[in-house]
C-alpha cells in the first residue's frame, strides 16, 4: 500500500494527514522580499517573531492569522501561496508531482531529521525583535545552499 501523501491529491488529505506533511524547516515563516520586476522571491534570516527558533515551530498556531495578519497560512484551495514557499517545502513539492526529499520526518520516522539535514532555519535565522530598522532586511537576504 502506498504512503497517504503519494496516494492522495493535497484537496484530499485529512487535517491530521495535511499537519503530519509540514517538515518543520519554518522557511515559510522568515520574511521575505520579492523583487518588483522579476517578481522573484527572496528569503532573509529574519523571523516572525511566534517562531520558535530552537523548535521552529509557530507559538500562536491556532492563532497565526489574528496574530500576524500576513502569515502564510497553506491550504489545498489556495495553490498561489505555493510560490512564497521555499523549494523545499513538502506541499510545494507534492503539488508538483515532486517526491518528498529523503530527510523528511515522514520518512525518516524522526521528528529532527529536518534540522539533522540543515533544512531547519535554526542556527542561522533570528527574530524580526532584533531588527531595529525594517528597511535593513535586506542586509539579511539568504540563498539557499
Ligand atoms: S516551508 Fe513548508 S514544510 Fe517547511 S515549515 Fe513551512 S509549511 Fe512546513
Ligand atoms: S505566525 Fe505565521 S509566520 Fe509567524 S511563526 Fe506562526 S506560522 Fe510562522
Amino acid at each position: 500500500m502506498k504512503p497517504f501523501w503519494s496516494e492522495k491529491r493535497l484537496a484530499d488529505l485529512t487535517p491530521e494527514e495535511w499537519e503530519a506533511l509540514c517538515d518543520g524547516c519554518g522557511r515559510c515563516c522568515l520574511h521575505k522580499l520579492q523583487d518588483d520586476e522579476t517578481d522573484e522571491v527572496f528569503y532573509t534570516q529574519v523571523a516572525c517573531r511566534f517562531l520558535d527558533l530552537a523548535t521552529c515551530r509557530c507559538r500562536a498556531y491556532e492563532q497565526r492569522q489574528q496574530q500576524v495578519p500576513d502569515c502564510l497560512v497553506l491550504t489545498a484551495d489556495q495553490p498561489e501561496v505555493l510560490q512564497w514557499m521555499p523549494s523545499t517545502c513538502a506541499y510545494r513539492l507534492l503539488a508538483a508531482g515532486e517526491p518528498l526529499p529523503a530527510w523528511h520526518p515522514l520518512l525518516t520516522g524522526r521528528a529532527d531529521s529536518t534540522r539533522k539535514a540543515g533544512i531547519a532555519v535554526s542556527g542561522f535565522a533570528f527574530s524580526e525583535e532584533a531588527l531595529s530598522d525594517p528597511d535593513d532586511l535586506q542586509d539579511y537576504v539568504i540563498r539557499w545552499p
